[in-house]
């Protein structure tokens, strides 16, 4: 069940400030279900997974957000994405190497792919430590969002973040947001983790007026399908399947992101090229 996974909306009618908080149990222990990575990549993912979703909820758009992380290190990659009903999915592959670190010159990417028009937009940054926050912060900086403060934490079977963000408009308390932004600051992880959204508002802002909105429900949910994979495999072309096929007998591909299985037969095979040959006046219709 994913009772607790869960985005909270709030704001300070006072000022043009307004705050998210999400928490991640069964989301994130999904994603890490069908994967035996060490506690710090288990940890990472998580606060990926948190730091997309807050992401994802402050854009007004229908699409997917991804956030990537790539490069050197142990790390070799981390992908987590997320689409506008909150849908998450993330995996990552570790390559454990005496003396490694998780993470060396690794840099941080943000793909935004909108469904509707609207271009699709990626921006990259350097990610130096493993402190996530740090470094989203600075990409949103770079590319002139709204200012913007993140604070995130990775537990056992718990993942969790908070996020500020200043509003444009007239401030007519010039301090708030420094001061708003130095109170989330004394967050403690447990606190985020585990604290109700209303106590632990209470317990950063007691003296600010704040008002709490819906919740959102967040939820792992994979878009693989038997459909996408075989468009995957008709992109390899025939020659490269029938030589998986006769090395293996079957063509077995595993989602990255949800571990389910995809058996392609001969049979499988034959169909799968058979169907992509276009009928020959396909490329002289006009469209
Ligand atoms: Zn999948």
């Amino acid at each position: 069940m994913s009772e607790g996974d869960t985005l909270e909306r709030f704001d300070f009618p006072a000022h043009p400030i307004r705050g998210l908080r999400v928490r991640l149990n069964a989301t994130w222990r999904e994603a890490l279900s069908h994967s035996d990575h060490p506690e710090p990549v288990q940890r990472l993912l998580g606060e990926a997974m948190a730091a997309t979703a807050l992401l994802t909820a402050t854009l007004k758009f229908r699409g997917r957000l991804s956030l990537q992380i790539g490069g050197g290190g142990e790390l070799g990659m981390l992908l987590v994405q997320c689409d506008h009903e909150l849908h998450l999915r993330g995996t990552a592959s570790h390559h454990p190497v005496a003396g490694g670190q998780l993470l060396e010159a690794a840099r941080l990417s943000l793909t935004l792919e909108p469904l509707d028009q609207g271009r699709r937009y990626q921006g990259i940054v350097p990610l130096e430590s493993p402190a996530l926050a740090p470094a989203v912060e600075h990409y949103l900086a770079q590319s002139e969002q709204l200012p913007t403060r993140l604070w995130l934490a990775g537990g056992t079977g718990a993942t969790a973040g908070l996020l500020l963000q200043r509003m444009p408009g007239e401030a007519a308390d010039a301090d708030a947001w420094n001061r708003l932004c130095r109170l989330a600051a004394t967050v403690k992880d447990e606190e985020l983790l585990e604290l109700p959204t209303p106590l632990l508002l209470h317990r950063l802002f007691h003296e600010e007026d704040i008002r709490l909105f819906d919740s959102r429900a967040v939820s792992f949910r994979c878009g693989c399908s038997r459909r996408r994979v075989a468009g995957v495999l008709q992109g390899l072309g025939a020659a490269e399947v029938e030589e998986i096929l006769a090395e293996q007998g079957q063509v077995e591909v595993t989602c990255e992101f949800c571990g389910r299985a995809y058996h392609f037969d001969a049979v499988d095979a034959a169909l799968l090229f058979a169907s992509e040959q276009p009928p020959v006046s396909a490329g002289r219709t006009r469209h």
